[in-house]
C-alpha cells in the first residue's frame, strides 16, 4: 500500500480520501472502509481515477450504485472509485417509413454513473420505449449494463436496448464498442471477464406513446412492490435463477427455475444469523435487518446453498457479487 499510496495521493490530489466508510454506499449497509476512495463527479474524473490507479498499480473497484454487492467486513484494499457521472443526452434520430407509419429510433447517451431510475424516467418523459419495464431497478447504468439486470414482467434485460457504449479497457484506451461486444445473456455480459470499464452508454429506443409507457412502467412498479420486500436493506436476489436444463435434471416442483422457490422450498425462508435475515417475502433476499456484518450474510448464503444442494442436487449461484476483505 505504501508503495502506490503516493503516487494516487499525487494524481488525484485534495478529492483523494483515506479509510472511508463504505457500507453507506450500499443498499445492504454492510461492508468495511476502503483504503482510498474517490468520488468521480465527471467522465474526465472516472478516467483521472482509473488511470491513476493503473499507474500506481493499485487494485481498484468501480462503485455504481452499491446494490448488487456485499462488501466484506475489512473493506476493500486500494482505490474506490464512486462513479457519479451524471450527464444524458439525446445523440440523434433515425426514421423510416414502415407500412405508412413513421417510425423512428432515437439515440440516448447516457453515463455510466446516471441511475438507471433517472434514465428511465427521462427515456419515458420523451415518449421512447425499451427501458420502461426497468423503472424501480436501483443502481446505475454502468452496473446495469455489467449485470445485464433485467425485469420479469414484463421481460427485458438493460442489454437489449444498448446499442453501443464508450469503454476504458484494461491497456487504458478509450474505444467505442458495439452492443454485440457485450455477449448479453442472462446475468451476464463480457465485461465481468475483460476488466473493461463502461465510461458511457448509447440506447437506441423507439418513439412511443407516453401514456402506454408509463401504464407499463407503473405495472412493473407495482408488481415489483407486491413480489419483493420493500424499505429494507438488501442487495436485491442473492443467487441466481437456474436453467431450464437443471430444472429438468432436478426434477424441481413444476420444473421451476427459481432461486427463491428452491430456497423457501428447502425451509430457510425466514433463517437468520446474526442480523441478517433470509426474507419472508421472497426467499431470494437476504435483509440486513439492521446491524449485520458481512460474515452473518455469507454463513446465510452458505446455509441456503446446501439446503438446495440437499434437497434437489443443485448447486445455487451467487448474483450477488462479494468484493474486498472478509
Ligand atoms: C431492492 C433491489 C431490487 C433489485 N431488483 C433487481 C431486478 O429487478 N433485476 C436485476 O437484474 N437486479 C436487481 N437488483 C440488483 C441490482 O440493482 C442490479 O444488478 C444493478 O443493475 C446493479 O447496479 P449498481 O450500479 O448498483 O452496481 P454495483 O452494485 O455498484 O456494482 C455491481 C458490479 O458492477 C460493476 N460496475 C459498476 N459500474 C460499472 C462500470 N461503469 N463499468 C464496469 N463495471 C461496473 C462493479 O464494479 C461491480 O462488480 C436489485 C437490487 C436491490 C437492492
Amino acid at each position: 500500500m505504501e508503495q502506490y499510496a503516493n503516487t494516487l495521493k499525487k494524481a488525484l490530489g485534495a478529492k483523494l480520501k483515506e479509510q472511508e466508510p463504505l457500507a453507506p454506499f450500499t443498499t445492504f449497509k454492510i461492508g468495511g472502509p476502503a483504503d482510498f476512495f474517490y468520488d468521480a463527479k465527471t467522465k474526465e474524473e472516472l478516467v483521472l481515477a482509473i488511470k491513476a490507479a493503473r499507474d500506481a498499480q493499485a487494485p481498484f473497484f468501480i462503485l455504481g450504485g452499491g446494490t448488487n454487492i456485499l462488501i466484506g467486513d475489512k473493506g476493500i484494499r486500494g482505490l474506490v472509485i464512486k462513479n457519479s457521472t451524471q450527464n444524458i443526452a439525446i445523440r440523434g434520430v433515425r426514421g423510416s417509413m414502415e407500412s405508412g407509419s413513421n417510425k423512428r429510433t432515437v439515440f440516448v447517451e447516457a453515463d455510466s454513473g446516471v441511475p438507471i431510475n433517472k434514465l428511465v424516467r427521462f427515456t419515458i418523459e420523451e415518449g421512447l420505449s425499451g427501458l420502461e419495464m426497468q423503472l424501480g431497478l436501483p443502481g446505475s447504468v454502468g452496473g446495469a449494463v455489467y449485470m445485464n439486470s433485467k425485469w420479469t414482467k414484463p421481460e427485458g434485460y438493460v442489454g437489449d436496448a444498448v446499442y453501443q457504449a464508450t469503454i476504458i479497457a484494461p491497456d487504458n484506451t478509450i474505444k467505442e464498442v458495439s452492443k454485440e461486444y457485450f455477449d448479453f445473456a442472462y446475468d451476464f455480459s463480457t465485461i465481468q471477464k475483460s476488466g473493461d470499464i463502461v465510461l458511457s452508454v448509447i440506447f437506441a429506443l423507439l418513439q412511443d406513446d407516453k401514456e402506454r409507457l408509463w401504464a407499463i412502467a407503473n405495472s412493473s412498479i407495482a408488481y415489483r412492490r407486491e413480489s419483493q420486500p420493500q424499505g429494507i436493506f438488501s442487495a436485491g436476489c442473492t443467487f441466481k435463477n437456474i436453467s431450464k436444463a437443471q430444472a429438468l435434471t432436478a426434477a424441481t416442483p413444476g420444473l421451476t427455475t427459481s432461486a427463491g422457490f428452491l430456497v423457501d422450498n428447502a425451509g430457510l425462508k425466514g433463517a437468520v444469523v446474526g442480523d441478517a435475515e433470509i426474507s419472508s417475502v421472497h426467499a431470494n433476499f437476504i435483509v440486513n435487518r439492521r446491524h449485520a456484518k458481512a460474515s452473518d450474510v455469507v454463513e446465510l448464503i452458505e446455509r441456503a446453498r446446501q439446503a438446495v444442494k440437499d434437497k434437489f442436487g443443485v448447486v445455487l449461484e451467487e448474483e450477488i457479487r462479494r468484493v474486498g476483505e472478509f
